[in-house]
């Protein structure tokens, strides 16, 4: 039954399922190469007490020369984002621990931002439905403003306004808790999953002048910017972010095994290497840690992103998607804002453009835009009264120009059922 309605499938709503993991879409001969070698050499070595293996190493290697837009020095293995996310909190408390400062614990995140679903990683996103229930946020983890400039701008406020407020915000919360109890300040470049929220303009320049003022490390949550979505290799290097730790996932293999990284910068690693050194081990890792396979397919999906230029074909593309969608839905009265970049973009549904006037949810408007999309061939994805789009990173200007037109239609469909 599963195998045969695959088989139905339409070739653009597979290129739609592939959405933000499958960066090279699903059948990548290179990927499946790279995992059934390394199957076939080392299927398994585990990366405690200073074992590894040599994709592990390699991976290492070429991930730290990957990232430039600050030096790196060295990577630490995960199996997911959530585990990512988790590991740098404690990274950020044993390094505050070691430098004898272990009242600097508190970590600061947005409203809004989706970090993962591990107990830290729960509490540092910012969406209430991933707190409530569960007592979350736990302890040590604060939240600062949302950057939604649309929805959240003061009257006559520009964007470079709003973006001095959010850092004079952010800075009076350090003041207010001490700034010797604020370890880490950390962020997704675009938030993702809250809604692709982009960073108002000055954003990230005035946020890294507070927190480098407090001595607060900046941790980056590259895990759905990295490796080309927005049109750059990271998100850090379209808004000039100069982290200290930078959390990597999904795309680092292309989704063809479960992988996630953490880089961390050499004045991190050197403190936590020489007090490791001294006080026996920095406990902590997984038994999947740097597994050898994830390891190969996630060089290999590295390899290709360098060999075919995927940020350079991302931006080549993303124009026709960008400017193509947000023409169909400037004319409609239930589009609020359409936001995105690179390849990576999200309509949300409100009455008459106003951030305010909001569709019952009962209504189920971006339900209703669903459907209209998958009865034409193509898979969104639905968060509430909004949709996102992340198509693969391969995606060819034909297959943009179907995809712009289906969202065309559709919208036009959901319009007239709105109105019913
Ligand atoms: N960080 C961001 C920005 C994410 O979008 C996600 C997942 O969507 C995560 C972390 C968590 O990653 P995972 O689902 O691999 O645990």
């Amino acid at each position: 039954m599963a195998s045969s309605s695959t088989h139905q499938v339409p070739s653009l709503i597979r290129c739609q399922l592939m959405t933000l993991l499958k960066n090279m879409g699903g059948s990548e001969p290179r990927l499946v190469k790279a995992a059934t070698e390394q199957l076939n050499k080392l299927p398994f070595y585990h990366s405690f007490w200073n074992h590894t293996t040599r994709p592990s190493l390699d991976l290492a290697k070429e991930l730290i020369s990957m990232f430039t837009a600050r030096e790196m020095g060295k990577v630490f293995f995960t199996n997911s984002g959530s585990e990512a996310n988790d590991s740098q909190v404690k990274i950020v408390w044993y390094y505050n621990n070691a430098l004898g400062r272990p009242k600097k614990k508190n970590i600061i995140s947005r409203t809004q931002s989706y970090h993962g679903t591990t107990f830290i990683s729960a509490s540092l996103s910012g969406l209430p439905t991933l707190h409530q229930d569960f007592d979350l946020p736990g302890r040590f983890v604060l939240h600062t403003d949302c950057p939604h400039y649309w929805r959240f701008h003061l009257p006559g406020e520009t964007e470079e306004e709003f973006a001095t407020r959010l850092a004079d915000n952010l800075e009076n919360l350090i003041l207010k808790q001490g700034p010797e109890t604020i370890a880490a300040f950390i962020a997704e470049p675009v938030i993702g999953a809250g809604g692709v929220i982009l960073p108002p303009k000055t954003y990230f320049e005035k946020i890294q002048a507070v927190v480098k003022k407090y001595d607060i490390l900046f941790i980056v949550d590259e895990v759905i910017t990295g490796f080309g979505r927005l049109g750059t290799m990271f998100g850090s290097d379209l808004y000039n972010i100069k982290p200290d730790l930078v959390s990597l996932a999904k795309a680092l293999s292309s989704a063809y095994a479960p992988i996630g990284a953490i880089l961390v910068s050499p004045e991190i690693s050197d403190v936590i290497h020489s007090h490791s050194n001294k006080l026996g081990t920095f406990a902590h890792g997984f038994t999947y840690s740097g597994h050898p396979v994830s390891c190969a397919v996630a060089l290999e999906a590295l390899k290709i992103y360098r060999e075919r230029d995927i940020p350079g074909h991302v931006t080549h593309v993303a124009q026709r998607f960008q400017e193509g969608i947000k023409a169909f839905a400037a004319g409609s009265p239930i589009v609020g804002e359409t936001r995105g970049v690179g390849l990576l973009i999200a309509t949300e549904f409100t009455d008459n453009k106003s951030p305010y006037e909001l569709f019952p949810f009962e209504w189920g408007v971006g339900e209703i835009f669903g459907q209209e999309c998958k009865k034409r061939g193509m898979m969104v994805k639905v968060l509430g009264n909004l949709i996102a789009m992340s198509p693969p990173l391969i995606i060819t200007r034909e297959e943009i120009d179907k995809l712009v037109s289906i969202y065309g239609e559709a919208l036009k469909a959901t319009e007239e059922r709105v109105a019913e």
